[in-house]
């Protein structure tokens, strides 16, 4: 059996930092040689960490690859190279996909896809509708991640909107719900009343986007879930929360598995305010909608203070050309899960987070939530998801190092000072900064607990 070692880095895992090497055998953690632990026997090959961090690989709950049918956007195979160059090792897709992620039939062409073409671990949603909730029981809970609900409508039309329906979905499983929260009668209204003050919709400018999609619809929407999975019992996710006054919903609670409503910040309302829509525009309209400074910052605490649980992307590409025609009409979403892990330990670097805190809300915090089978940590035994990561390097996004297939980044002519060194997939190192990324081989299919 090849026996690999990582020699010589700074292991960040389980709120520690430790220096030392790790042996890789068989695609699993076969050693951590910390505090001076010598090797148990020689190995094949080594790869000389020094100076670099090694982590756990990334797992983002939330990204949308687009595929099937969406696939002049991007697709599964160029959106997970995208996440390994990003030190992404798990993947979680969305269902707004078309044929819609809402029947056994679509689950399984959609595992079929993903067994195919993804080149990082994966997992999928099984979407929400007003009525397939009778399907839950027959889902496999080792391979499903949760149903996704859309309590708001965005790409994709899987609007759950009627209340007996919401009532049957909270009630009816045990599953992890991820919820989409956002009021569609205050976004209704406020549409209207941006209509009728500009003569043509084109004209409505993008920083209008936050006050059609208001602070009031994601807190009115994100409660109501939060009322209604308290009173079923039942274990709510709420994505990308994006306004300080929706995080007093949430617990400060440790992440454990009596903590059943937990909550997801976005790296794009971490990092961007309403003051960006002057030079990204369109570049940064998402849904919920990027909002004003105070509530960046509110939720840059509420990752140190515990009130959220797990940072994501909602990776969610477009074309260009689709993100003209202003508030109304610009598609809402952007590509992220490339720089995901640098961004945040670039806020690190600014004293926001530390690296391992970092680590625990990307890492540790999805695998713990989901119960993922034997990823998410440096554990003897567990998958080898690893990323090695370099510090102290400047660099800079331009186009021709953008991996998505849409060809464009929010973050295109940002620095930072973390470089992607090496990403590992069940042992495999499918991306070195040196050579690029290699797809030939496959992610696994997640396995959770149930
Ligand atoms: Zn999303």
């Amino acid at each position: 059996m090849k026996r690999t070692l990582i020699h010589n880095a700074t292991l960040i895992n389980e709120g520690t930092r430790k220096q030392g090497s790790l042996v890789i055998a068989d695609g699993n953690i076969a050693e951590i040689l910390t505090e001076g632990r010598p090797l148990s026997a020689p190995c094949d090959e080594t790869i000389d960490a020094t100076g670099c961090y090694l982590l756990p690989g990334v797992i983002d709950d939330h990204v949308h690859f687009r595929d099937p049918g969406l696939t002049h956007k991007a697709d599964i195979f160029s959106e997970s190279r995208a996440a390994a160059a990003g030190g992404v090792t798990s993947i979680m897709d969305m269902p707004n996909t078309n044929p819609p992620t809402t029947t056994l039939e679509a689950l399984e062409q959609k595992q079929a896809l993903l067994a195919e073409k993804c080149i990082v671990n994966y997992s999928c949603y099984f979407g929400a509708t007003n009525s397939n909730y009778t399907l839950f029981p027959r889902l496999d809970k080792t391979r499903v991640c949760g149903i996704k609900l859309f309590m708001g409508s965005s790409t994709g039309n899987m609007l759950v909107d009627r209340m007996d329906s919401l009532r049957h979905i909270f009630g009816g499983t045990d599953m992890l719900i991820a919820a989409h929260c956002e009021e569609q009668e205050i976004i209704h209204r406020n549409t209207e009343k941006y209509k009728a003050a500009y003569l043509e919709e084109a004209q409505i400018p993008l920083n209008k986007h936050p006050y059609i999609r208001t602070v009031q619809a994601c807190y009115s929407s994100s409660h109501l879930a939060v009322q209604l999975a308290t009173e079923a019992g039942a274990r709510l996710h709420v994505l990308h929360i994006s306004t300080a006054k929706e995080l007093p919903l949430f617990s400060h609670a440790p992440l454990d598995e009596h903590k059943r409503i937990t909550a997801e910040a976005c790296v794009a309302h971490l990092l961007f305010d309403i003051r960006d829509y002057k030079m990204l525009g369109a570049c940064i309209k998402c849904n919920p909608a990027i909002k004003r400074q105070a509530d960046r910052d509110a939720l840059r605490r509420a990752v140190v203070e515990g009130q959220i649980d797990v940072i994501a992307t909602d990776h969610a590409p477009h074309l260009l050309t689709e993100k003209s025609g202003g508030a109304l009409r610009a598609a809402s979403g952007m590509p992220m899960v490339q720089f995901s892990l640098v961004s945040m330990l670039q806020l690190a670097d600014k004293g926001i987070f530390t690296p391992e805190l970092v680590v625990e809300k990307m890492c540790h915090a999805p695998a713990r939530l989901f119960r993922i089978d034997r990823r998410g940590f440096i554990r003897e035994g567990y998958h080898a998801d690893l990323v090695l990561v370099r510090p102290h390097t400047h660099w800079q996004v331009t186009r021709d190092k953008i991996w998505s297939k849409c060809g464009w980044s929010p973050l295109e002519s940002r620095t930072f000072d973390w470089q992607i060194e090496k990403t590992f997939v069940n042992g495999h190192v499918i991306y070195d900064h040196a050579t690029g990324v290699d797809d030939t081989c496959r992610g696994e299919e997640l396995r959770f607990h149930a």
